[in-house]
C-alpha cells in the first residue's frame, strides 16, 4: 500500500463520507485549543453540519475552569471556551459540553459554583441544554436519542470529588446518590430506543492505557479507591445494556480498546490540547499520542464507523490514522 492510498482523504469531499447519515465528533480536553486542531475539528464538523454533533468531553477550560468575572483569570478562561464555541457558532452543527475535573475548579472547594458558571456561559452562546448534565448534577442524562444512536452522559467528577456537590433532594438534581445514578443508568441502558446503538460518555475513562491508568495522583488516576470504585460500579451498570462504545477524555491520547465487561469498545479521545504518553496492551486496537479527536459515522442500515483524526500541518482536513467498523 502506498503512502497516498493509506491516507484517507477527507479533502476528497463527499466521497469519503458517502452514505453517512449522522456524525458524532468526540473532542476531549479542549481547554487549551490550538488553531490547527480547532481548524481540523471545524473542517470535520462542516462536512455534514446539520447531522453532526460535537461533544466536548470535559476539561473545557484549563487550568481550573471559569472564575468569576472580577477575577484576573476570567478573560483568559473565557477565551478558552470561546474557541470551542467558535467551532460551532454560525453553523448548523450541534454542540454539547460536559465538565471534567479541571472545570470543577480543578477539583477545588468552589467547583460546583464554577461548573454552574461555565454552564451559564456556554448556554448563553449555544442555548439551553447545551451543557450537560447541568447544575453540577451527576446525571446520567440522555444527550441524544435518535434513529441512529442513544448517547448517555455522566459527570464522572461528581463521583470523585470530596468537596461540595449535589447530594440532597434540595440540590435540584433528579439523582443525588450513587445508587440513584446507577439505577437511572441501568434504566436508560435498558429502555427501548429507536436505534441499536448505545453510547456512553463521561470525562474519566473506565478503561485506558494512558498516563492516568498508572499514575498516583488521587483521585484522578486508576488505583485510587474512589476512581476504582467508580469504574467497577459503572462497569456493573453498563453491563446491563452493553453500549457499543464507552468513550472519555482525561488521558491526553487517542485510544481504542476492545471491551469485555461493560462495553463492546472503549475509546479515549482526550488530545485536543496536548498529547501525552500512551501504552498498549492486549486490548489495544489503536493508541497514539497525537493531537486530534475521534469521529463516529453512522450509516444507513445501522452501520457505525469510528475514525481517529489527527492534525497535519498544511492540511485542515487532518489525517485519518485509524478506522474501525464498530458495527457492520
Ligand atoms: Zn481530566
Amino acid at each position: 500500500m502506498t503512502a497516498a492510498s493509506q491516507r484517507l482523504e477527507v479533502g476528497d469531499g463527499p466521497k469519503a463520507y458517502e452514505g453517512v447519515v449522522a456524525t458524532i465528533l468526540l473532542a476531549g480536553d479542549a481547554g487549551d485549543l490550538g488553531d490547527m486542531v480547532g481548524a481540523t475539528l471545524k473542517y470535520h464538523a462542516a462536512i455534514r453540519p446539520s447531522s453532526t454533533t460535537v461533544f466536548y468531553l470535559g476539561d473545557n477550560i484549563y487550568p481550573m475552569g471559569l472564575p468569576s468575572e472580577d477575577d484576573q483569570g476570567y478573560q483568559n478562561a473565557r477565551e478558552r471556551i470561546d474557541r470551542q464555541v467558535m467551532v460551532l457558532k454560525g453553523s448548523a452543527v450541534r454542540g454539547l459540553f460536559f465538565p471534567g475535573n479541571h472545570d470543577w475548579q480543578r477539583s477545588g472547594p468552589n467547583g460546583w459554583e464554577w461548573v454552574k458558571r461555565q454552564q451559564a456561559l456556554v448556554e448563553r452562546e449555544l442555548g439551553a441544554g447545551s451543557y450537560l448534565p447541568g447544575g453540577g448534577c451527576p446525571g446520567p442524562v440522555e444527550a441524544l436519542e435518535t434513529e441512529y444512536a442513544q448517547v448517555v452522559v455522566v459527570d464522572s467528577e461528581w463521583f470523585l470529588r470530596s468537596y461540595a456537590k449535589p447530594s440532597a433532594s434540595s440540590d435540584g438534581c433528579p439523582t443525588w446518590t450513587e445508587e440513584m445514578v446507577m439505577a437511572e443508568l441501568r434504566r436508560l441502558l435498558t429502555k427501548k430506543i429507536r436505534s441499536a446503538t448505545r453510547i456512553f460518555l463521561q470525562h474519566h475513562p473506565i478503561e485506558s492505557v494512558g498516563e492516568h491508568s498508572h499514575g498516583s495522583r488521587c483521585p484522578q488516576d486508576f488505583g485510587c479507591p474512589s476512581y476504582d470504585h467508580m469504574r467497577l460500579t459503572e462497569l456493573a451498570a453498563l453491563d446491563v445494556g452493553r453500549p457499543l462504545l464507552c468513550a472519555a477524555g482525561h488521558d491526553h491520547s487517542l485510544q481504542v480498546l476492545t471491551g469485555s465487561r461493560g462495553c463492546e469498545y472503549f475509546a479515549v479521545s482526550g488530545s485536543m490540547s496536548s498529547a501525552s504518553d500512551v501504552l498498549t496492551d492486549g486490548r489495544t486496537l489503536f493508541a497514539q499520542s497525537r493531537l486530534g479527536f475521534m469521529r463516529l459515522d453512522f450509516l444507513a442500515g445501522g452501520k457505525v464507523r469510528l475514525r481517529s483524526v489527527v492534525v497535519e500541518s498544511g492540511h485542515p482536513e487532518g489525517k485519518v490514522v485509524f478506522e474501525k467498523w464498530l458495527r457492520e
